[in-house]
């Protein structure tokens, strides 16, 4: 797949010092970042692996993206995968797609599925997929999530409460993660409370994004991983450029510098809990 032709003529993030101890980018989207072959997908990992990101979680958002993402998995020891249909893409979802994402959901390198949820901001808008039709894929993926014993990816875009209230009624797998968490302290308390880890992304290290400051600054060190959410969400002060698993790294120092904690256990922490969650090797 082409870069979205919105980000082919932005600069890329630049390259970070490499940090201290090595930590997992815990959602990408290399297809969308144009590494849709084998080489492109190596460069992407070795330029990841230059700045301390020894391990990349690349996600599908819809079944020809799962496809994919299950397959490069295959390619490079570096790369895992998740799979699922996106809330905006809900109706992608018939008898068949389900039958091919369960069938992808079990392989050995598919850790998580995801990213599934509720997607708010688009609907309002007029475009993707109907509320009802959402939470309907959203609670099939639940249950999927505990057919094969992975990891729930979620994705919140407008739709906290909405969310909390799904998981509550269907029961919650096991292990569960919000990715790019967007809430509030009140929301890192709920999640928190129910043992759910929140992966933050860019918007924790925008200067006016107080609330979720305070978000990151509320959460237990154990339920805290990062993310780029790439090629989309760059990290400050590189708004507006292409991301990359590579960039995460500016990311986990400025959740350091948030949280006021010493970035090698920082980073050490934050591969435990991606070791945990997605049970990704600490190293090698
Ligand atoms: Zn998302
Ligand atoms: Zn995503």
């Amino acid at each position: 797949m082409p870069l979205p032709a919105s980000f082919a003529d932005r600069p890329p993030v630049p390259a970070a010092d490499p940090l201290p101890s090595p930590i997992v980018d815990a959602h990408t989207h290399l297809d969308a970042c144009g590494a849709d072959e084998p080489a492109a997908v190596r460069a992407a990992l070795d330029a990841a692996t230059a700045a301390g990101v020894r391990a990349v979680i690349t996600v599908g958002d819809g079944l020809g993206s799962a496809r994919w993402a299950a397959a490069a998995a295959q390619w490079d020891d570096r790369l895992y995968a998740a799979v699922a249909v996106h809330p905006t893409r809900a109706d992608e979802l018939d008898e068949a797609a389900r039958a091919e994402l369960a069938a992808l959901a079990r392989q050995d390198r598919v850790v998580a599925v995801g990213e599934t949820g509720l997607d708010n901001h688009w609907p309002a808008r007029g475009v993707g997929a109907a509320p009802a039709l959402q939470r309907e894929a959203f609670a099939w993926h639940i249950q999927l999530a505990k057919d094969v014993g992975k990891t729930l990816m979620i994705h919140d875009r407008e739709a906290h409460d909405e969310i909390l209230q799904i998981l509550d009624t269907e029961g919650a797998p096991e292990r569960v993660a919000f990715h790019c968490f967007s809430g509030d302290v009140a929301l890192a308390r709920q999640c928190a409370d129910r043992g759910f880890v929140m992966s933050f992304a860019g918007p924790v290290t925008f200067r006016n994004n107080h609330e979720l400051h305070a978000a990151a600054r509320f959460a237990p060190a154990d339920l805290i991983t990062v993310e780029t959410d790439a090629p989309y969400l760059a990290p400050h002060p590189y708004r507006g450029s292409t991301n990359s698993p590579a960039a995460v790294a500016h990311t986990a120092r400025a959740m350091a510098a948030l949280r006021d904690v010493e970035l090698t256990d920082f980073c050490r922490q934050l591969c435990a809990t991606t070791a945990r969650l997605y049970e990704v090797p600490t190293a090698g």
